[in-house]
C-alpha cells in the first residue's frame, strides 16, 4: 500500500517493507510476517485512526502484542501494539496496556504485594495470551486470566473506541473472554490482582524409563491436591544433549517447604528420579525466559482439555512419548478455581477439564509429509475429540475452531462477530468460521 494513500495523521507511525521500524513490527515468533503496511501506533487515539485507514483501504486488519501468537500474516495491514505497554496500579486492580509482556506486569505488581496469573513465559504479549484464555501457574488457584478480567478497552471496526465491562455490552465481555481476536483491538484492560501467595517450587527429574509410573503418581497427586497446588509434568524425547530425556516435575505450592514435601511425597517414591530441587520462589521467577526461535524442527502436535486421566490415556501418552517420532509431553493439572467457573460465563468453555495435554513431534525441518501425517495420526489415536486450547494451537481452521468452542458458544460468538465486524475486517489467530 502507498504510503502517499494514508491519511496524514497515520503516516507517521506506517512503516512499509525494507525498514527497520516495519521489521521491528512484523516480527512473530515462528512465523513469517510480510503484511502490506505494518502500524505502529502509541495512544488508543492512533490505534482508531489506524483502524479507519485500513478499512477505507480495503486492507484486512491482524493484531500483533507481544507476537507470540504464531500465526502468519501473509498481507494486509499489520497493527503492532508493543508501544501501548504502560501497567499501572491502584489498590487491587492493574491497568494494562497491551503492548506489555507479563513478565512486565509481574514486575509491576509485585512491589504492591500482588500477582496475577499468567502463563508460564515472561516475553508472552498480554493481549493474545489475555483473549485466548490465560494458562498459567496460579490456574488453579485464581482461575483462567480472564476471569480475573473487570474491563476491557478496545476499537471495534467502525472505528469506535469502547469500554466495555460486565455492565456496558456484557455480550461483547464476554465474547472477548476467549474468543480471541475476532471483534476489534483491545487496547487496555484492568484486571483484579490477588495477593502475591508464599509459594514454594518443587522441581524433580526423572529417568526417561519413569515415564508411565510418573505420570500416574503425577495425576494421583494433582487430582486431589489443593487449588493451592499448581503443576505441569514435561516428557522430553532424547533430542539434544542440553535437554535431557525424561520426566521434569514443576510443581508450586502456597505453603511451606514441609508442605510441599508432602504433597509431592507420591513422586519422591517413584523409580528414577534423578535430581530434586525445593525451595522458596516468587511469582515473577515462574515466568521463564523464551525458548530459542532457531531451533531447526517442524512441530507436529497440538493440545487437548481432558476430563481425566484415565489409566488408558495414561498408557496412551506413555506409548507417544516412546514412539517413532521424538514426542515432547507436555501435561498440566487444570479444575480448582478454573473448574468453578460456569462454562457459559465466559467463552472459553471447557470448565470440566482437569487437565492440559499438549504433544508435540519433533521432526526434522525436511521431514517428508508422510512422517508428519504418521506422527498426526499417533496423537489423534490418543486425544480422540476432546477440546482444544486455541493459544496452544499451532493448527487452525474449521475443524480446530470447532473443537475449541462448543456449538452454542460458536453461535454466540458468531453473533457478536456479526454485530460488531459485519465486514470481517480482523484477521484472527483463529476464525470463527
Ligand atoms: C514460548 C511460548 C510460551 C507460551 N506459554 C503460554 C502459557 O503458559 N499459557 C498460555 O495460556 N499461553 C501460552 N502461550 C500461548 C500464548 O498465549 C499465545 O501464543 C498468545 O496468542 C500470545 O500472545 P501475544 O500477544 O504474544 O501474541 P500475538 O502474536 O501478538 O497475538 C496472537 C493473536 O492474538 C490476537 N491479538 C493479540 N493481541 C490482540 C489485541 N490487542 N487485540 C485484538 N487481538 C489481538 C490476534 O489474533 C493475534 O494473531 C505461549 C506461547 C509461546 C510462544
Amino acid at each position: 500500500m502507498p504510503l502517499a494513500d494514508l491519511p496524514d495523521h497515520v503516516s507517521p507511525f506506517a512503516h512499509v517493507p525494507g525498514t527497520s521500524e516495519y521489521d521491528g513490527g512484523a516480527h512473530l515468533f515462528r512465523a513469517p510476517a510480510t503484511p502490506e503496511v505494518v502500524l505502529r501506533p502509541r495512544t488508543t487515539e492512533e490505534v482508531a485512526a489506524a483502524v479507519r485507514a485500513c478499512t477505507s483501504a480495503g486492507l484486512r486488519i491482524q493484531v500483533r502484542s507481544g507476537g507470540h501468537g504464531s500465526a502468519p500474516c501473509p498481507d494486509g495491514a499489520l497493527i503492532d501494539l508493543s508501544g501501548l505497554d504502560g501497567v499501572t496500579v491502584a489498590g487491587s486492580t492493574a491497568e494494562i496496556g497491551v503492548g506489555a509482556v507479563w513478565a512486565e506486569v509481574a514486575a509491576a505488581l509485585a512491589p504492591h504485594g500482588l500477582v496475577v496469573t499468567s502463563g508460564d513465559t515472561g516475553s508472552v504479549g498480554v493481549g493474545g495470551l489475555v483473549l485466548g484464555g490465560g494458562i498459567g501457574w496460579l490456574v488453579r488457584t485464581h482461575g483462567l486470566t480472564i476471569d480475573s478480567l473487570r474491563g476491557i478497552e478496545l476499537v471495534t471496526a467502525d472505528g469506535r473506541i469502547r469500554m466495555v465491562d460486565a455492565q456496558d455490552d456484557p455480550e461483547l465481555f464476554w465474547a472477548l473472554r476467549g474468543g480471541g481476536g475476532n471483534f476489534g483491538v483491545v487496547t487496555r484492560i484492568w484486571i483484579e490482582a490477588a495477593p502475591a501467595p508464599d509459594l514454594v517450587r518443587v522441581e524433580l527429574g526423572y529417568e526417561p524409563s519413569a515415564t508411565r509410573s510418573l505420570m500416574e503418581a503425577w495425576w494421583q497427586v494433582m487430582a486431589e491436591a489443593p487449588d493451592t497446588v499448581n503443576s505441569t509434568l514435561a516428557v522430553m524425547p532424547d533430542i539434544s544433549p542440553q535437554f535431557p530425556a525424561g520426566g521434569l516435575v514443576d510443581l508450586v505450592l502456597d505453603g511451606t517447604v514441609g508442605e510441599a514435601r508432602e504433597v509431592v511425597a507420591p513422586l519422591l517414591a517413584v523409580e528414577g528420579l534423578r535430581s530434586e530441587r525445593i525451595e522458596s520462589c516468587h511469582y515473577s521467577d515462574l515466568l521463564g525466559p523464551t525458548p530459542p526461535e532457531d531451533i531447526p524442527v517442524t512441530f507436529v502436535g497440538g493440545n487437548r482439555v481432558l476430563p481425566d486421566l484415565t489409566s488408558e490415556a495414561l498408557d496412551q501418552l506413555a506409548a507417544l512419548a516412546a514412539g517413532q517420532a521424538p514426542t515432547m509431553l507436555l501435561l498440566r493439572g487444570l479444575g480448582g478455581a478454573f473448574g468453578r467457573v460456569r462454562a457459559e460465563e465466559t467463552a472459553f468453555a471447557h470448565r470440566d477439564a482437569r487437565v492440559l495435554a499438549v504433544a508435540n513431534a519433533l521432526l526434522p525441518a525436511d521431514a517428508p509429509e508422510e512422517a508428519i501425517a504418521a506422527a498426526r495420526e499417533a496423537q489423534a489415536g490418543v486425544f480422540g475429540h476432546a477440546g482444544i486450547y486455541g493459544n496452544f494451537s499451532l493448527d487452525r481452521g474449521p475443524d480446530v475452531t470447532a473443537a475449541m468452542y462448543p456449538p452454542t458458544t460458536l453461535e454466540r460468538l458468531r453473533a457478536v462477530k456479526e454485530r460488531v465486524d459485519p465486514d470481517g475486517i480482523f484477521a484472527a489467530a483463529h476464525a470463527l468460521y
